[in-house]
């Protein structure tokens, strides 16, 4: 390698190298899960700064998470050897969006103080209109017009721009909701997140002017995790990129896991297109994981038949297999995890000890992680949470920001109508209605009507008053915010749109904050409440008004809350974290926990009874983005039952684990339940036995015998004590598989014979219900 000056370039291989030298016109890198793209990106950005390319305020840098955006301005930092001042574009889509939109809001009919809504009140609000037509909302859920509406926008799809091939959605009314939706919105001076970026595009395709301008500012613009761009921020990156057209994204195809959410791998194919001459770049060598887990990654993902395909290689160290390990539920699940979890810290297993800082469990639905915080809770192992909305989601949490809401934006009637009655001021549905209908018929903000109803004598009595006093505090707290209200510091890079210094606040948004809550007889309601919960609430609030402080204004803060963000308080201490599979993009940690790999959980439900392989093919990618997190342990788990909303299920391991490659793989015999009877499937199966770590044992986790008896135990009993059914799930051995001819019992359809067997599933003559093919789970051997 030719030596420099730059250590940051004496960092990375040739291939890496390239693409960040290659400063000028478009530049895609196309690679798989760890072979340094991000790491290249942000070398990118120092390149640009050292060679004095480009200031920091004129780079544009999308991440896929604000935390993302953190890391890579601190890795700049260290890479540079200097402390960067402001990086002001240097995050999410979303949030760079939102400063965007701020400036330019009157293009679009909103305010600069709009509020941004989320999926609560975006539903509450498409709710009132679908029952203003009359449309009964139990057979067309207002979440369904939510998708549809959310859907539309992904694409870029303005009411007037809806094709004619989506009239009928939502009942034919889906075009109209919309564009009332959207008009309401404006009404509100609110926006919903998909409108961000719509509203940006639409600005950008109509005033060339302002295009133009951030065309110019916009000197270069880099785009991590490029596969999972949606049409919106395609269009949005090709505006701003095609007047110079410096823009490098990087992706890796076999990454693309929101496709749900309207992101189109097609993008990665469309950048040749439009940005003819790209300079592609490939890389195979990866950093991160082990041979075993990386052999077992890409084993997984070969399942898919529509990739651009990429070979990896590594030169790590050979390490542990992926590990696989069975119980009886997930409760047992998230008991094992904690206590191997806690054998990891010290060593265990030949294997070195790691910090919890070192150690993640990724989960494919969100509901998984209670059983895992449960369980950390009681045995006192610090954990966090990751980035999910789940602190922000608790009802205080949701009630106080509506407080703040109100307060920073007056006319958020939907804010508002969360709090008139809370704490209970006497206002029932009646005076509600009454406040509504007064503030409609003098077209103003509810709490406009609040003020009206009670000068006009509508409301009385005891409810007036309290309604009379929460208006003026609202009215006195949002002088005392304005006078708080500080400007972004990072923006002074566009000076001819910079705003007025603000006066010096009287007291902090903090100070201010518990005021309100105080103030408001908010706390005082949870002080009164008896309820158990009730202290757990009262430290949330807390917590709340401590996250305060990390932001300048109430404004900023609410921002945050909207674009969801990490959510943890950190005392400093070393944790284990839970996140989603999803929100584990990008990441990476040196001891991986994969629990939940069921069929009907991973892959999804929703996955399995579609047909075609799109979402099958989805869910196999979002393995691969596991698998491919863990640099030098991946264990993997599943249950026999689930607890799924209330309602317990018999699981069967997921298809993903069948196609774990054997010799990548080390079964696991979890202690205690199975362990006393020599192994589940004892002899005959070799499960849990560690000799047989080979073909047979994995291929009977699943298929033994003794695994479908415990499916069948399952849907006899009841569930509630396993460990006390632990006899029966140990004395298995002498049970046969399902075979044709077999006279069976189903739970729906009866008895019937075994007609026919095809994986999972077998083909039943029922006696009553005439020929049917079922799940193995689903039914028991009649052998009586
Ligand atoms: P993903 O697809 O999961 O986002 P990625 O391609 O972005 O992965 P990075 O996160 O950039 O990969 O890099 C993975 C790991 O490899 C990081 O720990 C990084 O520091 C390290 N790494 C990257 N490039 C090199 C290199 N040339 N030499 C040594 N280590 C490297
Ligand atoms: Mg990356």
């Amino acid at each position: 390698a030719r030596s420099t000056h730059a250590p940051y370039l004496d960092q990375l291989n040739p291939a890496q190298r390239e693409a960040v030298e290659h400063l000028d016109g478009p530049v895609l890198m196309l690679a798989g899960a760890g072979t340094g793209k991000t790491k290249a990106l942000t070398a990118r950005v120092v390149h640009l700064l050292n060679t004095g390319r480009a200031r920091p305020n004129e780079i544009l840098s999308v991440t896929f998470t604000n935390k993302a955006a953190k890391e890579m301005k601190f890795r700049v930092g260290n890479m540079l050897g200097q402390v960067v001042e402001g990086m002001p574009w240097m995050g999410t889509f979303h949030s760079i969006c939102v400063k965007l939109l701020r400036r330019h809001a009157e293009l679009v009919g909103l305010k600069s103080n709009f509020t941004i809504l989320d999926t609560d009140d975006q539903l509450r609000l498409l709710k009132q209109l679908i029952q203003a037509h009359g449309i009964d909302d139990k057979r067309w859920p207002a979440r369904m017009l939510a998708n549809i509406i959310d859907d539309w926008k992904n694409r870029a799809l303005t009411p007037d721009k809806v094709p004619s091939g989506d009239a009928d959605a939502y009942n034919h009314m889906g075009p109209r909701l919309y564009a009332e939706y959207q008009a309401r919105l404006k009404e509100l001076n609110a926006c919903d997140f998909g409108d961000l970026l719509l509203h940006v595009v639409t600005i950008f395709q109509q005033h060339g002017d302002v295009l133009e301008q951030y065309q110019r500012w916009f000197r270069y613009i880099l785009v991590d995790e490029y596969q999972d761009t949606n049409v919106a921020q395609y269009l949005w990156l090709r505006l701003l990129a095609s007047a110079h057209k410096n823009i490098c994204c990087v992706g890796d195809d076999d990454q693309s896991i929101y496709g749900w959410r309207g992101a189109e791998v097609g993008n990665i194919l469309r950048f040749e297109k439009d940005f003819p001459g790209a300079h592609v770049v490939r890389l195979e060598q990866n950093y991160r994981s082990t041979p075993h887990i990386l052999a077992a990654a890409s084993g997984v993902i070969r399942g898919n038949s529509n990739r651009l395909g990429k070979e990896l290689w590594t030169d790590a160290q050979e390490g542990e297999r992926v590990r696989l390990i069975g119980h009886w539920d997930g409760e047992e699940e998230a008991r094992w995890v904690g206590e191997e979890i806690e054998s990891m810290q010290n060593g265990t297993r030949g294997m070195r000890a790691f910090s919890l800082d070192d150690m993640a469990i990724l989960v494919r639905a969100s509901h998984q992680m209670r059983a895992f915080e449960d369980r950390f809770l009681t045995i006192g192992l610090p954990y966090r949470v990751i980035g999910g909305p789940r602190f922000y989601e608790r009802m205080e949490i949701r009630d106080a920001m509506a407080y703040f809401r109100v307060v920073v934006s007056p006319a958020d009637d939907l804010a508002f109508e969360r709090i008139v009655n809370t704490p209970k001021r006497g206002l029932g549905d009646k005076a509600q209605q009454t406040i509504q209908r007064i503030a409609r018929e003098n077209g103003v903000a509810l709490v406009d009507g609040a003020a009206l109803a009670i000068e006009q004598g509508a409301i009385k009595g005891k409810g007036a008053k309290a309604l009379g006093q929460l208006v003026t505090d609202l009215a006195r707290w949002g002088r005392m915010t304005r006078a708080t209200v500080t400007v972004e510091s990072d923006d002074d890079v566009l000076e001819d749109m910079a705003q007025p210094m603000p006066s010096t606040p009287e007291v902090s948004h903090v100070e201010l904050a518990q005021i309100i809550l105080d103030e408001s007889g908010y706390t005082e309601m949870w002080q009164n409440d008896k309820t158990p919960e009730a202290p757990g609430r009262l430290e949330n609030l807390k917590e709340l008004v401590k996250a305060l402080e990390n932001f300048e204004n109430l404004q900023g803060f609410l921002e945050h809350v909207s674009l969801v963000m990490d959510n943890e308080t950190d005392d400093g201490g070393a944790k284990v974290s839970i996140m989603t599979l999803h929100g584990a993009k990008g990441l990476e940690f040196p001891a991986v926990f994969l629990p939940g790999w069921e069929d009907g959980l991973f892959p999804s439900q929703r996955s399995m009874d579609e047909s075609g392989v799109k979402g099958l093919e989805e869910e196999r990618r979002l393995a691969y983005v596991g698998i491919t997190r863990a640099e030098e342990v991946c264990t993997i788990s599943f249950a026999g039952n689930r607890r799924v909303f209330g309602q317990w299920q018999s699981q069967m391991p997921s298809r993903f684990v069948d196609e774990l490659p054997e010799e990548h793989v080390e079964v696991l015999t979890p202690p205690g339940l199975y362990g006393g009877g020599g192994g589940f499937g004892s002899a005959s199966a070799g499960y849990g036995n560690s000799g047989l770590e080979t073909a047979a044992a994995e291929a009977n986790v699943y298929n033994s015998p003794g695994w479908r008896r415990l499916q069948s135990r399952a849907n006899d009993r009841p569930l509630s004590q396993p460990r006390e059914s632990k006899s029966q799930v140990i004395d298995m051995t002498a049970v046969s598989a399902f075979s044709i001819g077999e006279r069976v019992f189903h739970q729906k359809f009866g008895y019937g014979t075994v007609a026919g067997i095809e994986g999972d599933k077998l083909e039943i003559t029922f006696e009553k219900a005439g020929t049917k093919k079922v799940v193995a789970r689903f039914l028991v051997a009649a052998d009586d």
